[in-house]
């Protein structure tokens, strides 16, 4: 299986599947579903393609087992992050244990194991039903989830037991990760010419206090109890703007900021630290108005230890539990009722320019994922 992996890898890197949303450089998914399709149809296992809107596109396969309504969800996203700076991004270089190239770690390996378990199962009894399922657009905002979760999940004969999403976790269970929210102020003033301020109101004095008081919650998110394999939830501020000219009171400002997740969190708490924000600003001098809100959010995801965690650890050869800082599509799953998980092979540079999967940890995630498959007979 080694070599078809491999195989199957290579081709995956060679087809351009950057998001488009990303880069410039950027392909829309369709070239690389259809080859993921035509792999499942070779084989003679049902499959389809999906088509989001324009070339944007997922690919499903249902193998049917032995317990047809037992089913079993493997998810991998096929688009990658841009390839800047990159020298062959495409072309998938072997060197030692290191497999290079674009996406090979994050995540078209996974998408390989996938590949891998269908050709293996194909001539095997399966004990439970294998729902493949191959998405666009992780790397932006998800397009291919949320139509996978609205369109094709509930397709199937039966509620997946389990989801497990083969994102690169260095072979460790991830059964945690954080969510994120992303908030916009907007502050307006009046603009006037910079020699005469008092016929003005300036609109960027105020973000000092917007920013002072984010400071502030930041440090008190440090405080609080760690999340066991998370750690502390974090805020920073992503982008600023404002102002039209170095000599005008500038008319209007505006800043965003990014807030990461813990499990555990809720809205609420959100909403009263954004409040603590436009607090912040109103009482800060001057006669500025401020409009203020949450413009995105997607969930945390966290799920118990429970036996069958226990025994996908078991089958990856007792491997660590972990949480991964990112966040992942499997928190629309479990969100849809699909406890998910995230588990996948070791390698560097996920976004970098030098990404590599390990292709023995590549092995052990399809043997792994075999093992457990088999141990529901
Ligand atoms: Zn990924």
């Amino acid at each position: 299986m080694q070599d078809q992996l491999i195989q199957y890898l290579t081709k995956l890197v060679h087809i351009n599947s950057v998001n488009p949303d990303l880069s410039t450089e950027g392909q829309q998914e369709r070239e690389i579903a259809e080859y993921v399709s035509r792999h499942f149809h070779q084989l003679g296992i049902p499959t389809q393609v999906h088509t989001i809107n324009g070339d944007r596109c997922n690919t499903t396969a249902f193998l049917k087992g032995a317990n047809p309504e037992k089913i079993l969800l493997m998810n991998g996203h096929l688009d990658t992050v841009g390839i800047e700076d990159m020298t062959d991004p495409f072309n998938l270089r072997k060197d030692g244990d290191k497999l290079y190239g674009r996406g090979t770690y994050d995540m078209l390996a996974g998408c390989a194991v996938q590949m891998g378990l269908a050709a293996y199962f194909k001539d095997q009894p399966c004990p439970i039903s294998l729902a493949f399922t191959f998405v666009a657009d992780e790397e932006s905002l998800s397009m291919g989830m949320e139509h996978l979760v609205e369109h094709y999940l509930p397709s199937l004969p039966a509620k997946p037991f389990l989801g497990i999403f083969m994102e690169p976790t260095e072979e460790s269970i991830g059964i945690s990760n954080k969510g994120y929210a992303w908030f916009e102020i907007e502050i307006e003033g009046l603009a006037a010419h910079g020699s005469r301020p008092e016929e003005g109101i300036n609109a960027i004095f105020p973000l000092a206090a917007a920013l002072q008081e984010l400071e502030i919650i930041n440090q008190e998110l440090a405080q609080e109890k760690p999340h066991p394999y998370l750690g502390h939830a974090t805020l920073h501020p992503g982008l600023i703007s404002g102002g039209t000219g170095q000599s005008v009171i500038a008319a209007m400002s505006k800043l965003n900021w990014e807030r990461r997740i813990l499990p555990g969190e809720s809205q609420d708490k959100l909403d009263t630290e954004l409040k603590r924000v436009i607090s912040a600003i109103e009482n800060a001098n001057g006669d500025h108005t401020v409009k203020a809100r949450q413009t995105f959010n997607r969930p945390p995801n966290e799920i118990p230890k429970d036996d069958l965690v226990v025994k996908l650890k078991k089958a990856a050869g007792n491997t660590n539990y972990n949480g991964m800082s990112y966040w992942a599509d499997s928190a629309l799953a479990s969100q849809a009722g699909i406890p998910s998980i995230l588990f996948g092979p070791a390698g560097h540079g996920a976004h970098a320019v030098d990404e590599w999967v390990s292709l023995a940890s590549l092995v052990n995630c399809y043997e792994s994922m075999k093992r457990f498959i088999l141990d529901f007979d």
